[in-house]
């Protein structure tokens, strides 16, 4: 931006001095964009409840005084946009407390193979009355660049949502495949999967595709938004496919390393 200090590139205190300057301004800039996307997602999501609530008060308002069936269906159906208000507000009262940490992006040299075992072990000690099915088809020392950890979140998100949103088939299949430029790991279930229209909107915050359905399974619509942005900050590419009751998959694609690569 304009406030930016430019002073060549010098090799002196003055230089380093307005360097660090310079990043500073743009970690503010970054700031202000987090906290005007999240004031969006708030008023966004709480327009039509409140909407809601308005025209049933100004149906009570002229007729229910008189009118003992519309008292009752608008104050219930009042009382129920007022739940949904009140878990919106938490929701984003968390959201706001987790956007505080910022994610941290750490380049290391992560071994697939564990990483993917690991957590798929854990998933089916977890849920014992699941099927899941590992095929893994690359190298034992096959390695991305990737903080181990965040490649295990971006995993827990999508193995949950496969389990969270199953059906009558309680199978889970994991394949990892090397694609010769990239490694791609693939997540697929058989549950209620979803239409083309939902699939293109799930990596939306707070997006969910049955708000009843995906709040009685207690999920707040920010997992697979953390689970882009992990896996866009790595240089990877992460897409969904789902037909309505049949299931879905979600495939994640990240650059593999070779052995000339180096990790900062
Ligand atoms: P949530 O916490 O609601 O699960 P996510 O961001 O992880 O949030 O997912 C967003 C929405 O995408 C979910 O509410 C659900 O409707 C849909 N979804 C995610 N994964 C699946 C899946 N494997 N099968 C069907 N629908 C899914």
């Amino acid at each position: 931006s304009d406030e930016r200090i430019d002073v060549g590139d010098g090799n002196d205190e003055l230089t380093e001095l307005a360097n660090a300057y310079n990043a500073m301004l743009d970690r503010m800039q970054r700031n202000i964009e987090q906290q005007k996307q999240f004031v969006e997602d708030v008023s966004h999501e709480l327009r039509t409840p409140v909407a809601v609530v308005e025209g049933h008060m100004k149906l009570l308002n002229r007729w229910g005084k008189d009118d003992p069936a519309i008292l009752e269906e608008s104050l219930s159906a009042s009382l129920q946009e007022m739940e949904r208000m009140k878990s919106l507000v938490q929701e984003m009262l968390d959201l706001s407390r987790a956007e505080q940490v910022e994610i941290h992006y750490k380049h290391e040299r992560t071994v697939v193979k564990d990483i993917v075992t690991q957590t798929f072990n854990n998933f089916k000690l977890v849920h014992p009355d699941f099927t899941f099915i590992l095929d893994d088809d690359i190298d034992d020392d096959t390695t991305i660049n990737i903080y181990r950890n965040h490649l295990e979140q971006i995993l827990i998100i999508l193995l949950d949502n496969a389990v969270k949103y199953s059906t009558d088939r309680k199978e889970v299949h994991l394949s990892v495949s090397d694609n010769g430029m990239t490694i791609q790991i693939a997540i697929q279930d058989y549950g209620e999967g979803m239409t083309q229209e939902d699939t293109e909107k799930i990596f939306n915050r707070f997006y969910r595709v049955d708000k009843a359905r995906s709040r009685h399974k207690g999920g707040n619509g920010l997992g697979l938004s953390i689970a882009k942005q992990l896996v866009e900050g790595y240089h990877g590419r992460i897409t969904a496919e789902s037909v309505l009751d049949h299931g879905s998959i979600f495939r994640v694609r990240f650059p593999k390393l070779t052995e000339e690569d180096e990790t900062q």
